[in-house]
C-alpha cells in the first residue's frame, strides 16, 4: 500500500485547528474535488476519498487523539491484521479497561456485599461511524465493528477447559458463605464472611479454560448492521440494544451506543431540518429574472427567480431540505441569491455598463473621472 499523506496536510490545517477550522477547511476541499464537479476525473475523485477520510478522522475527538499519537496505524482497522489485528484495539474499536475488569469480576463483590452470583448486566461499548451529508438526510445502513465481552466458545462460558467441569467448593459446600469464629472477651462470635475459597460463587474450577482463563467470557469482534434513520444530525447517538457487552449470570446484555459523525457538505449547509444553498446571480439576470437550475438533494430543480430580485433574497423550496427523524415530513431548501459585481471587465462590457449607468442617471461618466465631483458634493 502506498504511504498515506499526513491529514492534517491533506486538509492544509494546523496540528491545533480547533473542530470549526478542520470542518470549514474539510468543506473547502471537498467542494474543490466534489466528483459532482469534476466528472469522470480519477484524480479529483481520489482527493475527494483522501479528504474525507482526513476527515472522518479528525473530526472525532476519539480517533483524532489516536491518530494524533499513533499516526495512520492508530486509526486503520487494517493495521495489525496480520499480528491479532482486531488485538490492538484501534481502528474504531474502542474499549475500557475498566469495563472489562467489571464485568470480569462482578462490580466490586470484593467491597459490596452484593452477591457474585446475582444476574448483572453487561456494560455499554460504543464506537462511532462517518456518513455523508446525504446519507443523513435520507437515511442509511451501516455495517460497524466493534470489540465485545460475550461468551468464551472454547468452554461455552463455565470456564473449564475441555472435559472438566466446575466443582463445588469444599470450604463452603457450596454456599458461598463460610462462618468464622472469633473469640472475644464476651465469648465466641460467629460471623458469616463470603468464602475466599471460591469468591463467593460456591464452585471452583480446578482446570481453567486456556482461552479465557476462567472467566467464561472473552474479547471478541463483532460486526453488526445498524440503521441510521434519516435526519439524523452530526454526534448524535444510536443506541442498538443489547449489542454491548455480555451480561453476567444470565444477566442482558450492555448496548453499543454508536456516534454518528456527518460530514458537512461542501454546498449545502444544515440548519435544523432546513438546508441553505448559496446562488450566484449576474446584475442582469437580477433586474430582468432569470431561470435557475437550483441543487437538491433530490437534484436540480428549476426555480423562476424574479425581476428586481436584491442580492441577500431568500426563496425557499418546499419538502426539499431534510427528512424530519422519526416523521414522515421534510424541512426545506432555502436559497440566498448572491448578485455579483464583477471584478473585472472587457472593454465592450465597460462600454454596455457606462451607457447603462448614463441611462440611469447616475453620477459617473467615466470610473474614476469623477471622484473629485463626487466628493465635492459630499462636502456641500
Ligand atoms: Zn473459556
Ligand atoms: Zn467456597
Amino acid at each position: 500500500m502506498a504511504d498515506k499523506r499526513d491529514y492534517y496536510e491533506v486538509l492544509g490545517v494546523n496540528k491545533n485547528a480547533t473542530e470549526d477550522e478542520i470542518k470549514k477547511a474539510y468543506r473547502q476541499t471537498a467542494k474543490k474535488y466534489h466528483p459532482d464537479l469534476h466528472p469522470g476525473d480519477k484524480a479529483a475523485e481520489e482527493k475527494f476519498k483522501e479528504a474525507n477520510e482526513a476527515y472522518e478522522v479528525l473530526s472525532d475527538p476519539d480517533k483524532k487523539a489516536r491518530y494524533d499519537q499513533f499516526g495512520h496505524a492508530g486509526v486503520d482497522p487494517n493495521y495489525g491484521a496480520g499480528q491479532g489485528g482486531y488485538g490492538a484495539g484501534f481502528g474504531g474499536m474502542d474499549f475500557d479497561l475498566g469495563d472489562i475488569f467489571s464485568s470480569f469480576f462482578g462490580g466490586g463483590f470484593g467491597g459490596g456485599r452484593s452477591n457474585p452470583n446475582a444476574p448483572q448486566r453487561g456494560s455499554d461499548t460504543q464506537t462511532s461511524v462517518t456518513i455523508s451529508f446525504e446519507e443523513a438526510a435520507k437515511g442509511c445502513k451501516r455495517t460497524v465493528q466493534t470489540m465485545k465481552i460475550d461468551v468464551c466458545d472454547e468452554c461455552h462460558g463455565n470456564g473449564c477447559a475441555a472435559g472438566s467441569s466446575p466443582k463445588t467448593c469444599p470450604d463452603c459446600h457450596g454456599k458461598g458463605q463460610v462462618t468464622a469464629q472469633q473469640r472475644t472477651p464476651f465469648g465466641v462470635i460467629q460471623t458469616q464472611k463470603p468464602c475466599s475459597r471460591c469468591n463467593g460463587r460456591g464452585t471452583i474450577i480446578d482446570n481453567p479454560c486456556k482461552k479465557c482463563g476462567g472467566t467464561g467470557r472473552v474479547r471478541k469482534p463483532s460486526t453488526i448492521e445498524i440503521n441510521i434513520p434519516a435526519g439524523i444530525d452530526d454526534r448524535q447517538v444510536i443506541n442498538a440494544r443489547g449489542q454491548g457487552n455480555k451480561g453476567i449470570n444470565g444477566g442482558p446484555a450492555g448496548d453499543l451506543r454508536v456516534v454518528v459523525n456527518v460530514r458537512p457538505h461542501p454546498i449545502f449547509e444544515r440548519e435544523g431540518y432546513n438546508v441553505w444553498v448559496e446562488m450566484h446571480i449576474t446584475y442582469p439576470e437580477a433586474v430582468l429574472g432569470c431561470e435557475l437550475e437550483v441543487p437538491t438533494l433530490d437534484g436540480k430543480v428549476k426555480y423562476n427567480v424574479p425581476a428586481g430580485t436584491q442580492s441577500g433574497d431568500v426563496f425557499r423550496l418546499r419538502n426539499k431540505g431534510i427528512q424530519t427523524l422519526n416523521n414522515r415530513g421534510r424541512g426545506d431548501e432555502l436559497v440566498r441569491v448572491i448578485v455579483d459585481i464583477p471584478k473585472k471587465v472587457t472593454e465592450k462590457q465597460k462600454e454596455l455598463i457606462t451607457q447603462l449607468s448614463k441611462e440611469l442617471g447616475t453620477t459617473g461618466t467615466k470610473l474614476g473621472e469623477d471622484k473629485k465631483n463626487i466628493f465635492g458634493k459630499k462636502k456641500k
